[in-house]
């Protein structure tokens, strides 16, 4: 029997996530298991809850990691805030906003979405303008829109929301350890993210944090939440309180994981790690200029962990990124949608973001390029 695992080479994960995993997370992973209700594994619970809550800038107490992709923290917020017939509007400048919408139509509300040009981030005045004949139950949008690279001014859709009563629900897939997320500050209710982006951990798990309204409208829902095993009303009992109920069996060493990324992000400082994310944005485009290389969004809406370059005319997408992947076992993403064939997209996430990564890549770019 011939074991397909040993031959695994450790890629350069220079796409829009997974990102490139550092050794103590794997190290982390490889601990022994403990038992889900084991008291020592209850202690590093909630540090995990406090460290998530530190990145993503509140005091909510509802914060926990859910066990599933990121996808599964969109289902979490969307299942359990929303009710038949609650209005909610969805803003979408990209694939995650389409799939929020498709996430809130299942759920039997009464959705409306404005839709934005990708590439480009979210009108403020058509929000603001759609807010005022309306009354939302609650309003979604995506932060950091891994499918164009756009950044989303979501403390600005804050205040307008706030001003029409909604509960504000934004996606920080992306943006949570990359950029700054401030959930309480931006009058955010409920947030999701990933761990396979800038926390840099291998994907399996999501956080997701609650504010005190979001709990008011669990609570007091008409109708159960229609889902199991996202209902958080159940969740909580497991992750808080002095008697730990089970729910279902937590991801024992996926939380190792995760603990150990958001350890490393805090130890190294949050603001000195977006300040990197910003930083290895700036080379890489400075080194992208030099080949003739254009980005997609505007400097003011780019991302710095998400770059969206334009293929030039003449070269062929799949060609470039199955030469990079076979001979460099370097990873950069396609365009998704409308833009298959159009762009590219560069992750730089968490410790993907270092001055090594943006040199190999421009190495192999020059010798296939050329
Ligand atoms: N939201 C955004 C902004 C994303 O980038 C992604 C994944 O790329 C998701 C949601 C879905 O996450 P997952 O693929 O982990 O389920």
């Amino acid at each position: 029997m011939q074991n397909k695992l040993n031959s695994i080479v450790k890629p350069l994960l220079m796409g829009p996530g997974p990102s490139c995993v550092s050794d103590s997370v794997y190290q982390a992973l490889a601990k022994p298991t403990l038992g889900h209700l084991d008291p020592e594994f209850i202690a590093l619970m909630d540090d995990i809850k406090s460290y998530i809550r530190k990145l993503i800038q509140t005091e909510n107490q509802l914060t926990v990691p859910i066990s599933g992709t990121g996808s599964a923290g969109m289902e979490t917020c969307f299942v359990n805030l929303v009710e038949p017939e609650d209005r909610v509007l969805v803003l979408i400048n990209g694939v995650f906003g389409v799939r929020m919408e498709d996430v809130a139509t299942r759920l039997g509300a009464e959705v409306d979405s404005l839709k934005f040009e990708w590439g480009t981030p979210v009108i403020l005045d058509s929000v603001r303008e759609q807010l005022a004949q309306k009354k939302y139950d609650l309003v979604a949008v995506v932060h950091a829109e891994t499918s164009t690279g756009v950044c989303n001014p979501v403390a600005e859709i804050g205040k307008l929301v706030k001003n029409n009563g909604a509960l504000y629900l934004v996606d920080c897939v992306t943006s949570m350890g990359g950029i700054e997320v401030e959930m309480d500050e931006w009058q955010i209710d409920a947030l999701y993210s990933g761990t396979q982006k800038c926390l840099s951990c291998p994907p399996g798990l999501s956080p997701v944090s609650f504010s005190d309204r979001a709990v008011g409208k669990l609570t007091n829902r008409k109708t159960k939440v229609p889902n199991w095993y996202l209902d958080l009303s159940m969740i909580t009992q497991y992750w808080s309180g002095n008697a730990r109920v089970y729910h279902h069996t937590a991801p024992i060493n996926m939380l190792y994981g995760l603990y150990q990324a958001c350890y490393s992000i805090l130890e190294e400082g949050l603001e000195n790690v977006i300040q990197r994310h910003k930083d290895m944005h700036e080379l890489l485009v400075s080194e992208l200029k030099t080949l003739g290389l254009e980005l997609f969004v505007e400097e003011s809406a780019r991302l710095p962990m998400l770059n969206a370059i334009k293929i030039p005319s003449g070269v062929d997408d799949a060609n470039v990124r199955g030469k990079l992947i076979n001979d460099y076992r370097i990873e950069i993403g396609g365009g998704l949608g409308p833009l298959a064939g159009k762009i590219w997209r560069i992750g730089l996430m968490g410790e993907t973001a270092k001055k090594e990564s943006i040199q190999k890549l421009m190495d192999a770019f020059r010798k296939i390029l050329n």
